[in-house]
């Protein structure tokens, strides 16, 4: 028999080339950073099944392993199969995605040099992937008792809202939804569940609640002459069927939502859809409120939904039942399945740019997307980016301008205070004498005020006067800060913590000193000298509690509070009438970072803080305090020019040949032994320096030198950067250099493309 067998098999003829050309093959790609996919067999039971799209479990490498892939393309094979592994499972009944979002996520892998498969596995949500075929979701109702144990007590008012809304909806409503309809996160929800009041059920999504619930519909405004004229341009270019790429750059409070809002009408009415991505802190219910009440089903995409949620929204969107999908970074890969124009608000906002693999940017992303369907993209900022600003200069993109604030309100006066001989600062406080007595008048004249300061903590150096040397973390390049409410000294890159060192550690002297003034401190010192004035702070140490930003604006916006100070997150896109005196602390901690971009970062933070005043008749100022009043960043802001800016620094930028004039690729390597990772990443820098010079002498390698945090989290960190005038020739130049290239054990590298954070 044996024989007979062996027979057989030598036997038959070479079918597998003979019939080459009807044998189907799958590309396979893995959450690996591989460049290219894998080919595997498609055994016959799988044949008419498998569609690109679809995940699969098949072996990798070596040791046979079973793993999850993306398959990417089934096609005909162009040679014998005999020796390809066959696909062993077929994970979904649909594709995931469509062929579009497939061509769009190998773009991204190509543009920002990492795998298909990483790219696939970021932008497809876990939910998506793990109930595909399923379309349950996790909804609630209120319980058969829900009466009766609320009866026995008051609920807290969050609580109660909940139940309010489920009393007056008609069936079970999405966890999501709820949320949304009840401004709160999950907590309420959970508390009601554990009390017994909600009684959680999973529903087929096609019956999971409308999407609008019972936000109050608000008439359309009337467009002043600027906007309108503004609308028109949009217009023109959504029904032209082609792709343009729109930069509308309009002063803060000069009505940009307005102008998307009714682009988006405009979509809306071609039965098409609108994304419109905005930065993570302006996801408040005010925007999300502003939409809903314009358009009758809009879907909101947050960081902090559940998996659930997640997968719900995912296939209202892909049904084509939404018309707006509002959300952060990552609602550019929404599934919409017509889709007529995305949005980005704030398009500075460095947010935008993914920070861990796949790193790209949204806006590049949408770009590309918008590109590929045809259809307009509209970048909207006060403040934009050299990169989108030189590309408007140069007429690749349109600029659309709208420089009037509406309801004509002017832009608010911007006075520089020069605080070197300043006799408060000099005595140790943060409000100079001229801030003081503007504060105080605001405050009499019941007037609100918003300081800004971007160091959070009580102080932001803890320092040996003896030594002179700042006490650092131990894992981390980075000097701890001192938070006084918790009695303890931390590392704002890892959260490293000691109680109060009483020690310096490295002269063992007692001369240990807390230097500088975080937002703790400033806190204390506005209270102290503003006995009579409520004061909140905002910064991402008091605002940790989900939900706790919005109570806090909503407290602001009533009225409750005189004086709100804090972090970059006051500096959004916050609509306050009553603010008449904003006050930025410090400029020269933005200017003094070492970073390409500190100049940008300052003009921006001082543009979009001033833009938070004088947005009623009850106009407003704005005082800068510097101990450099005559930089320039400092002195157009104060300005309100920003075109003078833009020259400025691109005139600056263009004799550097830095970004937006050139390409930088950063390569970033880590490990636990220093010399290692130190000869590594020379090594790493040589090969590239040798193959620039034979491949392309126009690209500088510069580095390897040491990161500029070179300690992380207890690993030690160097870079290299790569800059060249395209990013398609540092990718040529990387990939020669990369295919040639084996890293020790111990060694990771990270590879960023046009970075937009140097640490
Ligand atoms: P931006 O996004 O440019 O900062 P907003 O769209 O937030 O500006 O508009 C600022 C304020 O002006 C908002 O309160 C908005 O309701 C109001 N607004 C916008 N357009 C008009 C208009 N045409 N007429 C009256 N008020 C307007
Ligand atoms: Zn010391
Ligand atoms: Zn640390």
């Amino acid at each position: 028999m044996a024989d007979q067998g062996l027979f057989e098999f030598a036997d038959i003829p070479d079918w597998e080339q003979a019939a080459a050309e009807d044998v189907q093959v799958a590309d396979v790609v893995f959450n690996l950073p591989l460049e290219k996919p894998y080919t595997y067999s498609i055994p016959d039971e799988f044949r008419e099944l498998l569609k690109a799209g679809m995940r699969v479990k098949t072996s990798l490498g070596r040791g046979n392993r079973s793993v999850i892939g993306y398959c990417v393309k089934v096609r005909q094979a162009e040679s014998a199969v005999r020796k390809l592994k066959p696909i062993e499972e077929v994970l979904d009944t649909e594709p995931l995605l469509s062929q579009n979002m497939l061509e769009l996520t190998n773009w991204i892998a190509s543009r920002y040099l990492c795998g298909w498969g990483q790219v696939l596995e970021s932008v497809i949500p876990a939910g998506v992937r793990r109930r595909s075929g399923t379309r349950l979701v996790s909804s609630y109702e209120l319980s058969a008792n829900a009466s009766r144990i609320i009866a026995t007590g008051k609920l807290p008012q969050k609580q109660q809202v909940v139940v309010d809304v489920l009393l007056k909806a008609d069936g079970p409503i999405p966890a999501a939804r709820l949320c949304e309809l009840a401004d709160c996160g999950p907590g309420p929800l959970n508390t009601l569940k554990k009390k017994g009041i909600l009684t959680p059920i999973r529903i087929r999504s096609e019956v999971a609640g409308g999407m609008q619930g019972d936000v109050e519909v608000t008439q359309d405004l009337v467009l002043n002459s600027q906007q309108e004229g503004v609308l028109k341009q949009i217009i023109a270019s959504l029904q032209s069927g082609e792709h343009r790429t729109m930069l509308l750059h309009g002063a803060t409070g000069s009505g940009k939502t307005e102008v998307y809002i009714r682009s988006i009408r405009e979509v809306v009415s071609y039965g098409r859809q609108a994304i419109v991505l905005v930065p993570e802190i302006s996801l408040t219910p005010q925007t999300i409120r502003r939409f809903r009440s314009r358009f009758s089903s809009v879907a909101v995409l947050h960081s902090h939904m559940s998996d659930a949620e997640r997968h719900w929204q995912w296939q209202q969107i892909a049904s084509g039942e939404i018309e707006v999908i509002v959300g952060a970074r990552s609602a550019v890969f929404a599934p919409t399945p017509n889709l007529g124009l995305i949005v980005i608000d704030e398009e500075h906002e460095p947010t935008f740019k993914q920070d861990n693999t796949p790193r790209y940017h949204a806006r590049e992303v949408a770009r590309y997307r918008c590109q590929q369907e045809n259809v307009p993209l509209l970048l909207g900022s006060a403040t934009p980016t050299l990169e989108s600003w030189l590309r408007a200069t140069r007429r690749q993109d349109d600029l659309l301008s709208m420089p009037d604030r509406v309801a004509e309100l002017p832009l608010p006066p911007v006075v520089i205070v020069d605080t070197r001989n300043d006799p408060r600062i000099n005595r140790g406080a943060s409000i100079g004498r001229a801030l003081f007595t503007s504060i105080g008048r605001a405050l009499q004249d019941k007037g609100q005020v918003i300081l800004f300061l971007n160091l959070r903590g009580y102080s932001p150096t803890v320092w040996c006067r003896s030594c002179g040397t700042g006490v650092k973390c131990p894992d981390c390049d980075i000097t701890l800060t001192w938070h006084r409410d918790r009695q303890e000294a931390v590392c704002h890159s890892c959260d490293y913590s000691i109680p109060a060192p009483e020690k310096c550690p490295v002269c063992e002297s007692a001369a240990v000193r807390y230097f500088g003034t975080g937002t703790q401190k400033l806190e204390e010192e506005v209270a102290a000298a503003f006995p009579k004035a409520t004061v909140l702070r905002m910064d991402s140490d008091s605002m940790k509690k989900p939900g706790s930003h919005d109570e806090a604006l909503e407290k602001f916006r009533h009225g409750h509070v005189d004086i709100l100070l804090g972090t970059q997150m006051i500096a959004k896109g916050l609509d306050f009438p009553n603010v008449t005196l904003v006050g930025v602390i410090d400029a020269d901690s933005m200017l003094n970072q070492p970073d390409m971009r500190a100049a940008e970062r300052t003009f921006q933070l001082i543009a979009q803080v001033a833009g938070r005043t004088g947005r009623s008749s009850r106009g407003g100022r704005v005082l800068v305090q510097t101990t450099s009043p005559d930089d320039a960043s400092v002195k157009y802001a104060s300005k309100h020019d920003y075109l003078g800016f833009a020259s400025h620094e691109l005139h600056q930028r263009k004799d550097s040949g830095a970004p937006p004039f050139s390409c930088v690729t950063r390569i970033i390597f880590r490990g636990l032994n220093e010399p290692q990772v130190n000869e590594t990443s020379r090594t790493v820098a040589d090969k590239l320096r040798k193959a620039a010079k034979l491949k392309d002498p126009e690209v500088r390698v510069l580095g390897a030198a040491p990161a500029p945090i070179t300690r992380l989290r207890g690993y030690w960190r160097f870079h290299i950067q790569v800059c060249a005038p395209t990013a398609e020739r540092v990718k040529q130049l990387w990939q020669y250099v990369e295919d040639r290239l084996t890293l020790p054990d111990g060694v990771e590298m990270a590879v960023d493309v046009d970075p937009i954070n140097s640490r």
